[in-house]
């Protein structure tokens, strides 16, 4: 009889080790709580809009080369769509600048020597001192590591930082932070190219992956949440969902692939990051107009990013806990004031959504990545994945999906 690997979640860490499962042979099982896949990275038909919407716009880099690599298995390639040079729109809504960063393909960084390439009102001087945060001293936050001020700071650094990591950029791991720049800044332009799901997520990152796990023979069973782990000589012995308990066989093997709150509530000893981030999204049903870019930075107001789909506008704000408890209508409405003035529109508030995800990631703080375990576990048979888990990246599509892969190559 073929063993069994059961994974408990059917978010991207989940589906990624599914897939690297089934594309060996093994026999898969997925187990989602919820009635959908794709966890925090998803698609839904929302009502107020009349169209179909992702939960929060999602940004990879092409130096996401585990992404591309799930994509490239599950047949997707090609889905996520992007510049072919590393270029990023921003306007400053306080002095109404508007500049288009761009940089050069290879390592050396000579767009930094080019006014017209960097940023505005920036030095090449200013960029060399970011090269502290290429290897930082362990453990500690951002703003012992950089003077977090300055043009460069606002315009490009903390920018960059709030959207990756989530957290106020000076509280911020250095850690976390060196990972993202050496894996994109000091890799050169080709690694920052920017990409999104131009289709939406689900399309391009969710139904692709069930279909690849279907035609694999994989199981994938939705409302099936775990409810308790059974363990017995270090080795989990069986699964509770509630109604119905499952006994593992010899070399069955079990992936945790849930947020670390349901981990913790699981495993009571673990470990786990506690501390979490919103991150809040308008959208707008209007289309965009011509010429408006597919991504711009937004300086000096609420809105941080504006990402533009057919069809529909919608905004991006990172660490965006403040605006939690703020009425839905009137954030529609401020958002809706900055987004005109960042696209140069004059229509009234279209239909609208706002969506709040309250614990979007983990806090990424020096003493949250600290919190984060390994793939392996004192149970034999049972393997972590997640994007808190330890991937050296902070909370992103291509840190859950390392983080399922790791999990899928421990479990062999
Ligand atoms: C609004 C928003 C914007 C974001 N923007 C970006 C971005 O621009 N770029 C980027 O790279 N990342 C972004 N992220 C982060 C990215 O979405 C996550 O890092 C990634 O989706 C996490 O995947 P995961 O599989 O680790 O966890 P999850 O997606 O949380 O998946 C866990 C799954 O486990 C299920 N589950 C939980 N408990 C149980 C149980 N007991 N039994 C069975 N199933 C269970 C859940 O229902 C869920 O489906 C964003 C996140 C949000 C919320």
């Amino acid at each position: 009889m073929q063993r069994i690997v059961h994974i408990i979640g059917a978010g991207l860490a989940g589906l990624a080790a599914a897939v690297t499962l089934a594309k060996r042979g093994e026999r898969v099982t997925v187990h989602e709580a919820t009635g959908f896949a794709g966890g925090r990275c998803r698609s839904y038909h929302d009502a107020a809009l009349g169209m179909e919407i992702d939960n929060g716009n999602h940004l990879l880099l092409s130096a996401n080369h585990a992404a591309a690599g799930f994509l490239r298995d599950i047949g997707a390639e090609g889905k996520l769509i992007g510049p072919q040079e590393a270029a990023f729109d921003f306007i400053d809504l306080a002095s109404r600048e508007r500049w288009t960063l761009r940089m050069n393909a290879g390592r050396v960084p000579w767009w930094i020597f080019s006014k017209a390439m960097r940023v505005p009102g920036t030095r090449a001087m200013d960029y060399l001192k970011l090269a502290r945060l290429l290897s930082p001293p362990a453990g500690k936050p951002i703003g012992e590591v950089i003077a977090c001020r300055g043009t460069l700071y606002e315009r490009l650094v903390a920018p960059l930082l709030l959207a990756a990591l989530n957290v106020a950029p000076a509280e911020g791991s250095a850690t976390l932070a060196s990972a993202i720049v050496r894996e994109t800044l000091a890799a050169g332009g080709a690694a920052c190219r920017p990409l999104i799901a131009r289709e939406g997520l689900g399309r391009t990152l969710v139904e692709p992956a069930l279909a690849f796990l279907k035609s694999r023979g994989a199981e994938v069973i939705f409302g099936h949440q775990l409810h308790a782990l059974r363990f017995a000589q270090q080795q989990v012995a069986g699964l509770d969902f509630g109604t119905e308990s499952l006994t593992l066989a010899p070399g069955d093997a079990v992936i945790l692939a849930v947020p670390p709150y349901s981990a913790s509530a699981l495993i009571k000893e673990l470990d786990a990051p506690n501390e979490f981030r919103a991150i809040v999204n308008a959208h707008f049903r209007i289309e965009p107009p011509a010429g408006a870019p597919p991504i711009l930075g937004v300086l000096n107001a609420t809105t941080e990013w504006i990402f533009a789909f057919p069809g529909r506008l919608s905004v991006t704000i990172s660490a965006g806990d403040r605006l939690i408890d703020t009425p839905r209508e009137e954030l529609a409405r401020a958002l809706w004031a900055e987004v005109q003035a960042a696209i140069g529109l004059s229509a009234t508030l279209p239909p609208w959504q706002i969506v709040r995800e309250r614990r979007a990631t983990f806090a990424a703080t020096p003493a949250q990545d600290a919190r984060r375990p390994g793939a392996a576990t004192k149970w034999r048979n049972m393997f972590l994945a997640g994007d808190w888990t330890n991937t050296g990246l902070p909370a992103t599509i291509e840190g859950a999906i390392r983080s399922g892969n790791r999990a899928a190559g421990l479990v062999a």
